[in-house]
């Protein structure tokens, strides 16, 4: 019997997020990052064998699952639901609307933090100055996005298990921890930039009570059986009176 089904669980409502965020410049451009979404759909999966009821809010990747959108189908001794959305205002509203009915948040998607002010109703032409030739610099004015993870921290109850996720180019660490208390997570999975659409990922995990893990370096399968035991075991207390 593996770890996973040993801290089961069962009947657990969790809430997932996962992949990148596409911002709208006009019909055809966006901004977005390299999330390839592997890592929230692997947890997902993970979580639902463990006979969690998941609800996977994605952003667009290129990972195929054949789930109806908002149609949930079992998996393991689990559900899972998978909703699909563009934006980060789109994953923002879909997480706030279900948040309160989950035991547990796992974030996992690579938001982006800025979106256009307005999104073109046209493709935009290129810029030509007074002599007929193409400017050489263009501005794009952008606005911040809500921090999803940091609402849910908000708003969250002490019966809830939150956990974020941490990507930096540098520090990550001390970013982590910062972020654990500033977002009100019980845990924060850190990983460096080379995870970004990799199959494998080197992970340390932060809790709130200030222990670490260190992880050597994984597949992401494994990586999310690993952040699901963890989670079983961690949220325990906190979810079962
Ligand atoms: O601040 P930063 O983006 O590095 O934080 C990463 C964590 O916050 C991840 O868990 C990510 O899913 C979450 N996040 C969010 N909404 C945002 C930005 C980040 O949920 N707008």
């Amino acid at each position: 019997m593996s770890k996973t089904s040993t801290h089961s669980l069962r009947g657990k409502k969790i809430l997932i997020t996962a992949g990148p965020t596409w911002e709208m410049i006009d019909p055809v451009r966006f901004l977005s990052n390299r999330s390839s979404g592997l890592m929230g759909f692997e947890i997902a999966k993970a979580a639902a064998r463990a006979g969690a009821k998941v609800t996977l809010v994605t952003g667009p990747t290129t990972i195929r699952y054949p789930v109806p959108n908002g149609g949930a189908v079992p998996l393991g001794t689990g559900y899972l639901t998978v909703v699909r959305v563009v934006s980060a205002l789109e994953m923002y509203r879909e997480c706030l609307k279900r948040f309160p009915k989950m035991d547990i948040a796992i974030m996992t998607a690579a938001v982006s933090d800025y979106r256009p002010v307005k999104i073109e109703k046209h493709k935009l032409k290129k810029k030509m100055d007074a002599k007929s030739r193409p400017s050489m610099t263009m501005t794009l004015k952008l606005v911040c996005n809500p921090d999803i993870l940091a609402t849910l921290g908000r708003r969250r109850s002490e019966k809830q298990y939150l956990v974020g996720f941490a990507l930096e180019s540098r520090r990550l660490l001390a970013y982590a921890n910062t972020k654990l208390r500033r977002k009100g997570c019980d845990m924060i999975v850190a990983n460096a930039v080379p995870a970004l659409g990799a199959s494998h990922n080197t992970a340390t995990f932060l809790f709130r009570d200030g222990h670490i893990v260190s992880l050597p370096s994984m597949t992401k399968i494994q990586l999310a059986k690993k952040i699901i035991q963890t989670i079983a075991k961690g949220s325990h207390n906190a979810i079962i009176p």
